[in-house]
């Protein structure tokens, strides 16, 4: 079976508009009545077409461009997201045109060259539509969602198969699924994919604080190494990537909300078992800024929830953007905006964790500078749930149980704004601690591990500073900006 990729927003693709009128800039003035329709079918097209790239970048990548694909890939991602909360937006809210506006929704998606796989991408608008449905259309949502959640079974082993009986080997996904994969890939390469973003992600460009492992290797003889030292040295103490965990220590992290049904049902597992985590926020899901001052806010009750369960929030910009490509001073307010709405919402108490982290993992020397002038530490992250590009929990599961193994200590990242993180996360958690693994949570000036720490006094001693054992007690006061590591 053959999967077209369709064209972004090619207006000859909607066949009424084009017998209208001849065009997209014809069809906005002399068919105004058509361009909604037209606009929810692109919308749709160009979620599929994103959607299947991300799924050929995180499959068919190459060692040489796997960073880059991710990049690339969460670029995508979070296109969709946008995209997604357009198509909401055109549904509206209005009683009387819902329906109408839902039917042109459902035909878009019923589109007959979209395989049913492409259709997982829809599942996120599908669900954020559900509350404002009528009956009848909330019938018929449930029942597109209904079908997508038996095919995400069908597609991926279920979570026991996915770790036993020989866990971290197999990754669990059907024939089907790799062969949907593979499909797509042959259609257009992720090589292909990343020539045609070149322009539009930010590059490589990675900031000097990756440094870090590669000053362990081998490095240059003589001065040229000691200064790689030194600059490693320096971006560790600007950026956590979470190698300065102890062994078999994780710190959990969730971005991109709160998200108002997604976020609770996080904090109810994490609740469960016991665990703390940081929140990295995009300013925009807590309020609106006028003339600098807190205008408008969000997620209230969510944020207090948040900070009264012992989790951390941390800031990750405004709306989103890739900031090594804005200028500084708008680097500068994507910053500030989101710290004024955290000062807003949170102002003190050891839930603020005085840490940013750069979107889409997207810094350089000039971003990091700025997060510093901030006062604010970069964290990124070792472990990747790759949960904004994978859509099975038990393969999602999988990546993180056998990215934690690999690394042996990290800092996971995770999306609190998907029902897939949702299921995931208590497997994730169970397989972690069968496996031995402690989880790391922010104190209010520290990070500190779960459980007692196994390591003998002269070496706990040798830990960072930012990192303080469990059993040490607690600093007089809690500060809002956590501790500067020794520079
Ligand atoms: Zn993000």
């Amino acid at each position: 079976m053959l999967l077209p990729m369709p064209r972004l927003f090619n207006a000859s693709r909607f066949s009424p508009a084009k017998r209208l009128c001849h065009g997209a800039a014809l069809l906005l003035i002399c068919c105004p009545h058509l361009t909604a329709w037209a606009d929810i079918a692109a919308k749709v097209d160009a979620m599929v077409g994103n959607q299947r790239k991300i799924w050929v970048l995180r499959d068919d990548a190459t060692p040489a461009n796997r960073g880059e694909a991710r990049r690339a890939g969460q670029y995508l991602y979070f296109t969709n997201l946008q995209l997604g909360q357009s198509l909401l937006a055109e549904l509206g809210q209005n009683p009387d045109t819902l329906p109408r506006q839902f039917k042109r929704w459902a035909e878009a998606m019923d589109k007959p060259e979209f395989s049913d796989e492409d259709r997982l991408v829809f599942r996120g608008p599908l669900e954020a539509a559900l509350p404002r449905l009528g009956a009848e259309e909330h019938q018929d949502a449930d029942a597109r969602l209904e079908r997508l959640s038996a095919l995400r079974h069908v597609l991926g082993a279920d979570f026991l198969d996915a770790f036993n009986p020989v866990p971290l080997k197999a990754r669990p996904y059907s024939p089907r699924w790799t062969d949907y994969v593979k499909h797509l890939a042959q259609q257009q390469s992720s090589t292909q994919i990343l020539s045609e973003l070149a322009d539009t992600v930010q590059p490589g460009g990675e900031a000097s604080a990756s440094a870090p492992t590669q000053a362990t290797g081998p490095g240059v003889p003589g001065v040229p190494e000691l200064a790689e030292q030194q600059r490693a040295l320096k971006a560790r103490a600007l950026e956590w990537n979470g190698e300065e965990l102890p062994e078999r220590t994780l710190l959990l992290t969730f971005d991109d909300g709160p998200h108002p049904v997604h976020t609770p049902a996080v904090l109810d597992i994490l609740q469960h078992y016991g665990l703390k985590a940081i929140f990295f926020q995009v300013g925009r899901n807590l309020g609106e800024l006028q003339d600098g001052h807190v205008s408008a806010t969000r997620n209230e009750a969510l944020e207090r929830r948040i900070v009264a369960e012992g989790h951390a929030i941390g800031n990750h910009s405004y709306t989103h953007p890739q900031l090594p490509r804005l200028s500084t001073p708008q680097v500068d307010q994507e910053i500030a905006d989101t710290q004024k709405l955290l000062d807003h919402h949170v102002p003190t108490g050891p839930a603020r964790t005085g840490t940013f982290r750069p979107p889409f993992g997207a810094r350089d020397d000039r971003v990091l500078a700025e997060i510093e002038q901030h006062g604010l530490r970069s964290v990124i992250w070792n472990i990747d749930s790759e949960d904004w590009a994978d859509p099975l929990p038990s393969s999602i599961a999988h990546r993180i149980v056998s990215e934690a193994e690999k690394n042996g200590r990290g800092i996971v990242l995770m999306h609190d704004i998907h029902a897939r993180t949702v299921e995931a996360l208590p497997q994730v958690i169970e397989q972690l601690l069968q496996r031995g693994f402690r989880f790391a949570h922010w104190d209010g000036s520290h990070l500190v591990a779960n459980t007692p720490l196994p390591v003998a006094p002269a070496e706990a001693a040798a830990l960072p500073s930012f990192l303080a054992p469990a059993q040490a007690p607690a600093p007089a006061s809690s500060p809002a900006q956590p501790e500067k590591v020794k520079r």
